[in-house]
């Protein structure tokens, strides 16, 4: 492998990356400014010209881009450069879609341009988490309807650095194509079988192939990483996984927690347990923490709304992005790496009113604009709890607790689940309960449609 240009993330020092980070981002704004429709507009209300934006620091007299005004019209977050030449800055590479749940999914470009940085950010992740030329790779995301970064970019970043991966295939069989889709049992024996040193997937499936393969009295000694992403993922988790593993043979496991964004096509990663999550690519993503309010700037390790911006992307670029998290940032070289880098240093917590569901982000009113044209509907209430509750890692449910006009007849529960299913994606379990449910007692129908019942357990 030649590397002949500097380590990004540790032969750079402080003055070399940020004349290195500025170079990119001239280059970006000049593309920005000429063709970006989204910026245009918001330049020519702000009358912002070029020449007002020279320095990283300059950024701050931007507003902050929302993740509504990326939803609300994706296409004119892409760049579009009239009569430019068929290059690699522009032909269209790939288009992943943000799991989103108000209106349709939003689609991200990539071009060719941006998948050579989609790779090196990939590759950085893996070392950043310690991964060598002697580790192969588990891929556990299941296949989704839309392409998503999670099943995709695993079987990128084996590529950017030339290391074997298989993907188990897990989740609900396609009815066309049922012979592509494993079930668990099935995904445990392909991991005995393969002996891979990573396993990477959604934190709940690992503890499910972890415990089916407990039962099975299958062993697996190879393991000794474990990549999740971290919503929801404590301590206690983390050490309930570790004892699991070792319990399968295998040697001194950790857990890699990453912190991921459609925006990013990859994640801020863990190097070692409490690290902090590093920006992988600091030649490709700025990032900022301002108070969510006013979007002033916050000092260094104080908690703030987390904003990217995109140094160096040529498809769908983004300034300013408030991710929807608040979280605490730390700058400077990682004490245990020493990797010179941005760091999310706090697990970031939501603040954009969306709510994870089976990895979906799902906006709670949209779910209360489903259900209210039901007439036989009197009143509802949703709560999203674990599965098991005594489990970490359990897999969420969603449950619609109903109460149904008199004579409504049994088809409510199906037309409801339907309905939600539609607006947000996720089907949920409809009860019938009564007026006098507890839960539903006490509670302003407007002011809180949707219960999370897993913050209480985490
Ligand atoms: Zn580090």
């Amino acid at each position: 492998m030649t590397q002949t240009s500097p380590d990004i993330l540790f032969d750079l020092d402080a003055d070399a990356l940020t004349a290195l980070r500025r170079a990119r981002l001239e280059q970006t704004l000049d593309r920005v400014f000429a063709a970006h429709p989204h910026y245009r507009r918001k330049f020519a209300e702000l009358r912002m010209a070029r020449a007002d934006l020279q320095s990283l620091g300059d950024l701050r007299r931007l507003p902050v881009t929302t993740k509504a005004d990326f939803m609300g019209d994706p296409a004119s977050f892409q760049l579009r450069p009239e009569g430019a030449a068929d290059d690699e800055e522009t032909v269209v590479w790939d288009v992943m879609y943000t799991t989103g749940s108000s209106g349709a999914p939003a689609p991200f470009v990539s071009t060719a341009y941006d998948f050579v940085n989609i790779l090196a950010l990939n590759r950085n992740m893996l070392r950043l988490r310690g991964v060598t030329a002697g580790d192969s790779i588990l891929n556990l995301f299941p296949l989704t309807k839309y392409p998503h970064g999670a099943f995709i970019r695993v079987l990128h970043a084996a590529s950017s650095m030339n290391i074997p991966v298989v993907s188990a295939m897990p989740g609900r069989a396609n009815p066309r194509r049922p012979e592509l889709n494993n079930g668990l049992d099935e995904v445990v024996a392909l991991a005995e079988r393969t002996r891979p040193t990573i396993l990477w997937g959604v934190p709940s499936y690992i503890r499910r192939l972890i415990g089916r393969a407990e039962e099975m009295g299958i062993a697996l000694p190879s393991v000794r990483l474990v990549f999740v992403t971290g919503e929801g993922f404590g301590e206690e988790a983390r050490a309930d996984l570790v004892a699991r593993l070792e319990r399968l043979g295998a040697a001194s496991p950790w857990i890699s927690v990453s912190y991921g964004a459609t925006e990013m096509q990859g994640g801020l990663v863990e190097c070692a347990h409490g690290s902090g999550y590093h920006n992988p690519a600091p030649d490709q993503f700025l990032f900022e923490a301002v108070d969510p309010e006013t979007h002033e700037p916050v000092a260094d390790g104080e908690e703030g709304l987390i904003l990217l911006t995109h140094l160096d992307r040529r498809g769908t670029v983004m300034l300013r992005y408030a991710l929807g998290d608040v979280a605490r940032l730390a700058r400077g070289t990682c004490p245990h790496c020493g990797a010179r880098t941005e760091r999310i240093v706090s697990m970031p917590r939501r603040v954009d009113g969306l709510v994870k569901i089976k990895g979906m982000l799902v906006n709670p009113q949209a779910l209360v604009d489903a259900v209210q044209g039901e007439p036989a509907l009197l009143d509802f209430l949703a709560v999203v709890e674990k599965e098991n509750p005594a489990e970490p890692l359990s897999m969420d449910r969603l449950r619609l607790r109903i109460v149904a006009a008199a004579g409504a007849d049994a088809a409510l529960e199906q037309s409801l689940a339907a309905r939600v299913q539609r607006a947000i994606g996720v089907t949920p379990h409809v009860e019938r309960t009564t007026a006098d449910d507890p839960l539903l007692a006490g509670r302003g129908w407007k002011v809180q449609p949707l219960i999370d019942l897993r913050k209480a357990k985490a």
